[in-house]
């Protein structure tokens, strides 16, 4: 189960309660989002906005399968009921397609009412959780700024309780530097079996962003070298995301295969085996996640919310003219027309594809604008699993299952000095 999973057709993040949210990370770079929206605004999303949404979404596809991702903000933060009228508007637009919902939420409001509903409806859920408390709780706070790890880990012990279906989603940031098998083996020990990892970069606002009211930094476009590269503090540095996942991999691939399942290392799998990515950062364009705001209007891209990424609005435009815009088509486009000479001749260019264009602010060797700030830590961590990549693409060549590669590293990690 992957919540960011672009998979065929398109996908649309949700936030049905817009930036609004009970918790206030440090790192997030959505809260914020309110500034975008009249001080008087609800951030809720009306019942006309969601039954065009989930009409307009249904109708513009073409598959057998539709997937929702319902995110925020803090979508609980609607209460049960509003997921009622959900689901009460996808059977009423269904016509004969199968329907998922997959709600991305803090944890903080899950109790037993909330379980038995996902358990009904058989909701896929994203829980954030970023390790143990002393980890998760340094930037993970809520809005008086009490600590938020202890419900968390109240929420997952009741989707296990329930057999609730629920991906772990988490962060790594400075505080995560260093503590990859710490974070691992913990997650593990609370009965974690899907987990997806996201690496925190993000820079300090500008003087002109900060007037806007913005404490992060617009993402990084092309021919923008001007742009402010304070990273902010909360951010993965170079050299801790890469040594972070390579810790992880390495337990991982002598102990847990088949039975422990980490999005990142499935999507690496995917590109030894010569598939196209399903997750949209390692694909070679985008273009195809749009985000939908509480009030229906329609963004590029989760990570592109600002006036100038606005594509239109669910009540007046459809969802396939939408992605099938020159401006959206162009902005996917850019993902692969924007990489610089280093990533084309790049070894690993088929498993990294330069990553996301937001992280693209560094400066290649040669000197070209829109290296990736986290270059260095995907080519040291691609070039590291190569080796057990290739065993793993082989069983599956030869129809044997890919834990045996548990079988083939067995034993103590050997170290290659580069
Ligand atoms: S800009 Fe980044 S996050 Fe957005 S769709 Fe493209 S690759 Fe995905
Ligand atoms: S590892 Fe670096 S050079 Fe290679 S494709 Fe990724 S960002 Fe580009």
């Amino acid at each position: 189960m992957n919540l960011a999973d672009i998979g065929t057709g398109f996908h649309i993040l949700a936030k049905p309660i817009g930036p609004r949210c009970n918790l206030d990370c440090d790192y997030c770079f959505y809260t914020e989002k309110e500034e975008l929206f009249p001080k008087t605004d609800s951030s809720k999303m009306s019942d006309p906005v969601l039954e065009a949404y989930i009409r307009n979404y249904i109708q513009s596809q073409s598959i057998p399968e539709i997937q929702f991702v319902w995110q925020g903000g803090e979508p609980t933060l609607l209460g049960i009921d509003f997921f009622k009228r959900v689901i009460h508007f996808q059977r009423k637009y269904a016509g004969g397609k199968a329907i998922i919902n997959a709600i991305q939420t803090n944890g903080t409001l899950i109790d037993e009412a909330w379980c038995q509903f996902i358990k009904a409806n058989n909701i896929l859920m994203g829980i954030s959780i970023d390790g143990p408390e002393v980890i998760n709780d340094f930037y993970r706070k809520d809005l008086k700024g009490q600590p938020s790890a202890k419900r968390v880990i109240n929420a997952i012990a009741l989707f296990n309780q329930y057999e609730i279906q629920y991906n772990a989603l988490v962060c790594v940031s400075h505080a995560s530097a260093g503590k990859g098998l710490e974070i691992y083996h913990f997650l593990k020990k609370i009965g974690v079996k899907y987990i997806q990892f996201t690496p925190i970069v993000e820079r300090t606002a500008s003087t002109d962003e900060a007037q806007m009211g913005l404490k992060h930094a617009t993402p990084a476009h092309a021919n923008q070298a001007h742009i402010n590269h304070q990273m902010a503090s909360f951010s993965v540095l170079k050299g801790e995301y890469g040594d972070f996942l390579i810790d992880i991999f390495d337990d991982w691939v002598r102990n847990d295969v088949g039975d422990i399942f980490i999005m990142n290392f499935e999507w690496a799998l995917e590109s030894w085996l010569g598939l196209p990515s399903t997750v949209c950062i390692f694909s070679k364009t985008c273009g195809k996640a749009l985000a939908i705001e509480h009030n229906g209007d329609l963004f590029a891209c989760d990570h592109y919310v600002y006036p100038e990424y606005r594509l239109g609005n669910v009540l007046e435009d459809s969802l396939k003219t939408i992605i099938e815009s020159p401006i959206q088509v162009a902005f996917g486009m850019a993902k692969a027309n924007s990489l610089p000479n280093q990533c084309q001749s790049c070894e690993v260019k088929f498993a990294c594809n330069g990553e996301c264009p937001r992280h693209r602010f560094d400066i290649t060797i040669g000197g070209e604008y829109g290296l990736n700030y986290l270059c260095s830590d995907y080519k040291k961590y691609f070039t590291h699993i190569h080796p057990y990549m290739k065993v793993m693409v082989k069983l599956i060549q030869n129809n044997l299952p890919v834990s045996k590669v548990m079988e083939v590293f067995k034993g103590p990690i050997v170290v290659i000095k580069q």
